[in-house]
């Protein structure tokens, strides 16, 4: 069966708002700027220095009327989960202790709870989450309730509102609703929970700069938005903030695509959802042809059996096949949740990041002999696994 979604949960509109009311702003649309991550706005962050992660902080809006006992799951629970859910799906809940260079994470991040947000005029440097059943948003197409987030990843910095969630998802209507339009959780027999869950990790997508799947422009027309039953009658108001890079062919399995048949009921993250998220948030093994000749810098390479971190440089600056790298030692910042090793000669980098002057232009998956990286390793030798293009 075809899960229809609502624009609601999903809309992503540029528009600010006062901590008072909704205030319309013009629509800035870019037609052709659709997709998947909007590079521009992907988060820098800084190294939280006592839990090695890179930490994305969070504050509640109105945390006092969240912090009660009543509901069931009680709202304060809600709150915790909420950030549990962000983490385990897009984060790195590894234990510095057992796990120093993150390794298996699906990224450095790590969204800190700072508890009540500031006022208004006071900065916050992460996100400002409001939990509501009734702040609307206000679009051309009328109001749209909880819950949505208003922009994309880095701009979403000290916006006020900026996420919105509905902590009473029993109510809500990504739980409730069973139309012709949108099936919702209750209807497929989604728990109340598994729906919030699954909302929270659609959301947070977007916090760390996701567009929706189903925007790009080699979308396939079967996933255009309206078959997949967004209720939005014109394809320009729809989704007004897009991506403008493209990892990897149209994916249906997308946590981020409308028309993934399972987003609701199981809601993890595609195979290219994650290998997107470590390209850009977990510091991956790359290669760059910039100084006209390759380099290779690998954060973090386990070597040896017992599997000592260490950090990599492999380089050709004579463009002649006469390679020369360098080991150092890994300090606590160089973690890299895609962690390559090297054994007996034998050097394995899992994802293989080629970029161009800072911009990443493929993906590729790597086990090669260091004899072979010295002797052949060349830009014709990469054949990547997924590509990525700036639209
Ligand atoms: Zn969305």
């Amino acid at each position: 069966m075809k899960i229809k979604l609502t624009v609601c949960t999903l809309l992503i509109v540029l528009i600010t708002v006062s901590v008072q009311a909704a205030v319309n702003q013009p629509i800035v649309a870019t037609p052709k700027a659709k997709a998947f991550f909007r590079d521009n706005q992907l988060w820098t962050l800084t190294l939280n220095t006592k839990t090695h992660k890179y930490e994305l902080p969070v504050c509640w809006e109105n945390l006092a009327t969240i912090s009660d006992t009543v509901h069931h799951p009680t709202w304060k629970q809600r709150r915790i989960n909420t950030l549990n859910y962000a983490n385990t799906a897009w984060g790195d809940v590894t234990n510095f202790t057992t796990n120093p260079t993150g390794n298996g994470s699906a990224s450095l991040i790590y969204f800190a709870d700072k508890g009540t947000c500031p006022l208004a005029s006071v900065s916050f440097s992460g996100i400002r989450i409001l939990v509501s059943s009734t702040a609307t948003l206000q679009t051309p197409i009328g109001n749209l309730p909880p819950p949505y987030t208003k922009a994309l990843g880095k701009n979403l910095t000290n916006l006020v509102y900026g996420v919105v969630l509905d902590f009473d998802m029993i109510k809500n209507q990504i739980y409730t609703r069973n139309d012709a339009k949108f099936i919702g959780c209750k209807a497929q027999s989604i728990s109340e929970e598994n729906c919030f869950k699954a909302v929270v990790i659609h959301e947070f997508g977007h916090v760390l700069g996701m567009s929706h799947e189903q925007n790009r422009t080699d979308e396939p027309l079967v996933y255009q938005r309206l078959s997949c039953g967004a209720n939005d009658p014109s394809p320009v108001l729809g989704q007004l903030i897009f991506g403008n890079l493209r990892i990897g062919a149209y994916d249906n399995q997308s946590i981020m695509a409308y028309c993934n048949p399972n987003r609701l009921k199981s809601p993890v993250l595609s195979v290219i959802d994650k290998v997107a998220l470590r390209v850009f948030y977990a510091r991956m093994p790359s290669v760059s042809f910039d100084l006209g000749y390759p380099v290779i810098t690998i954060p973090v390479v386990l070597t040896g059996s017992t599997r000592a971190p260490k950090s990599m440089t492999l380089s050709d600056p004579t463009n002649t096949g006469k390679y020369t790298y360098v080991f150092s030692l890994a300090s606590t910042a160089t973690k890299s949740s895609v962690a390559a090793t090297y054994l007996n000669g034998v050097l394995t980098i899992p994802f293989l990041k080629k970029t161009s002057f800072g911009k990443v232009i493929g993906i590729q998956k790597r086990t090669m002999t260091l004899s072979y990286i010295i002797n052949k390793f060349r830009n014709t030798s990469l054949t990547d696994l997924y590509t990525a293009q700036g639209q």
